[in-house]
């Protein structure tokens, strides 16, 4: 058996009756990023001696009889997320060599339940991309097609977890860096609800959106890592004192009584023939189980990237303001006075897509355009929030692309930014109301390259995707298809 490929719950399973140890498991994990990484490049930084030293812990936790569901994983963690001892670059050369004192809460978590962290993976610069290539280190790759992006800003937490280098994997979403990697590398990614998950300790972009969520390798995998990241934090201002159930109790749930909405406009002319057909084609296999579809209109979807565009880029201005060279991070000493060393330090420290959203956004919050940019987008996101929910007034999910067009190739959008800004076009809307999104797989296009289903639902009301993903997940076998790598 190849150890590596397990999901969270086979090997869950197999550490608690210890026909497995977690020494093996991990081991068996850094044997194949041994054997894989050199072609996909997913981390940025590797910990393995920290991680057997973190398995051999698992496993006398489990011999006391005392694991949880997380116990003795081998996960993958963005590199956006603070991780205490262990270098934390956000993709950018201006903390190339930042190692925080804390964990974020989310990794705290997963400490706490003796899960093994492999690594740190790659994403776009302070997230920012949907491609991955504007990291400052490296490129990932597509583990279905290795010239092609891997998507973004997650990519490198999906593509580890698609090609089997990681056991489960822990990722951000502000505008679709969940779900969209995941689609293009055919993995399982949710961005919860905003304020489900704490952010303490995640490296702040665009502070109204940010999101944490799993990214796995299928939708039982998802239910659990949910299980242990979601609650509330009173470190975390924005986090919600909600309730957190236990996500895999709604795996066993059909899907009659359910209603979900198309919405018409996110069948765009553009859409990829492929991608197309694989929707409508898990449309019909939901309505097979028991769905109940019918056609929604949310019109003020047109919107979404210009609006999306100017409240990230505005956060982000203010945000990145911190890396000044002064406290942490790069400082180009070599320079003259303070102005100097502030503007050589952030000009050799941000990439070109980080400097062009600083721009936009101090352009957009800049005193006489505020009301007409930054106070205009709000107001329009309002708008969005609001059809969203005359939606879900008489549906319980709607169901999407997450993507335009399967994973592109490394390059083709690099010089073009507002058609990689397009790219985004259904994942933002979501992402504006704070509501939940889900990727699932749903097929492949013709090149053999994965597409997933977008599955959104109302604040807080995750479980029902999980249950929609399930089912789709259980009636295909497009989850256990695997890359040849
Ligand atoms: N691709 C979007 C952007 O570039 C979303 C990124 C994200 O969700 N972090 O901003």
């Amino acid at each position: 058996m190849d150890l590596y490929r397990l999901t969270i719950h086979e090997a869950s399973k197999l550490l608690k009756r210890r026909e497995i140890s977690s020494v093996e498991l991990t081991s068996a994990v850094f044997d194949r990023i041994e054997e894989v990484e050199n072609k996909i490049s997913a981390y940025l930084t590797l910990v393995k001696d920290r991680a057997m030293a973190e398995a051999e812990t698992a496993d006398n936790v489990i011999g006391r009889g005392e694991s949880k569901p997380l116990t003795g994983i081998p996960m993958a963690i963005k590199d956006l997320l603070c991780t205490e001892g262990i270098r934390t670059t956000c993709g950018s050369k201006i903390l190339a060599e930042f190692v925080p004192t804390y964990s974020s809460t989310v990794v705290k978590k997963l400490k706490d339940a003796h899960a093994v962290i492999v690594g740190k993976t790659n994403l776009d610069e302070f997230g920012m991309g949907s491609s991955n290539e504007h990291s400052a280190f490296m490129l990932t790759h597509n583990p279905w097609d290795l010239t092609r992006i891997p998507g973004g800003s997650s990519g490198g937490s999906a593509a580890a977890a698609a090609a089997d280098e990681c056991i489960g994997a822990v990722g951000t979403d502000t505008g679709g860096s969940i779900r969209q990697p995941c689609s293009h590398c055919g993995v399982v990614g949710l961005k919860p609800t905003y304020g489900r998950v704490s952010r303490f300790g995640l490296v702040a972009f665009a502070s109204s959106l940010d999101q944490v969520g799993p990214i796995t390798k299928d939708v039982t995998d998802c239910a659990l890592l949910m299980n242990e990241i979601c609650g509330y934090d009173s470190v975390d201002s924005t986090s919600v004192p909600h309730p957190v159930p236990d996500y895999t109790e709604t795996l066993r749930s059909g899907l009659n009584g359910i209603v979900a909405g198309i919405p018409k406009e996110y069948h765009v002319e553009g859409l990829d023939q492929d991608v197309s057909q694989a929707i409508g084609n898990a449309i019909k296999a939901l309505e097979g189980l028991g769905l109940t579809c019918k056609d929604v209109s949310l019109p003020h979807t047109e919107y979404a990237v210009a609006t999306y565009y100017l409240i990230a880029p505005a956060e982000a201005s203010s945000n990145l303001a911190r890396y000044d060279g002064v406290k942490y991070g790069l400082r180009d000493a070599a320079s003259g006075d303070l102005m100097d060393m502030y503007r050589n330090t952030r000009s050799k420290g941000f990439g070109p897509e980080v400097q062009r959203r600083i721009i936009i956004g101090t352009y957009a919050l800049s005193a006489g355009y505020y009301e007409a940019y930054y106070g205009k987008a709000s107001q329009v996101r309002t708008l969005i929030m609001q059809d969203f929910k005359k939606a879900f007034e008489t549906c319980d999910v709607l169901l999407t692309p997450v993507a335009p067009s399967p994973a592109f190739k490394l390059g083709e959008k690099l010089d073009d930014p507002l058609s990689m800004y397009l790219s985004d076009i259904f994942t933002l809307p979501a992402s504006l109301a704070g509501i939940p999104g889900l990727s699932v797989p749903c097929g492949f296009s013709r090149e053999g390259l994965p597409i997933g289903l977008q599955i959104l639902g109302k604040h807080f009301d995750e479980e029902k995707l999980i249950r929609v993903a399930y089912n789709l997940e259980q009636a295909t076998d497009h989850h256990s298809r695997k890359p040849k790598l």
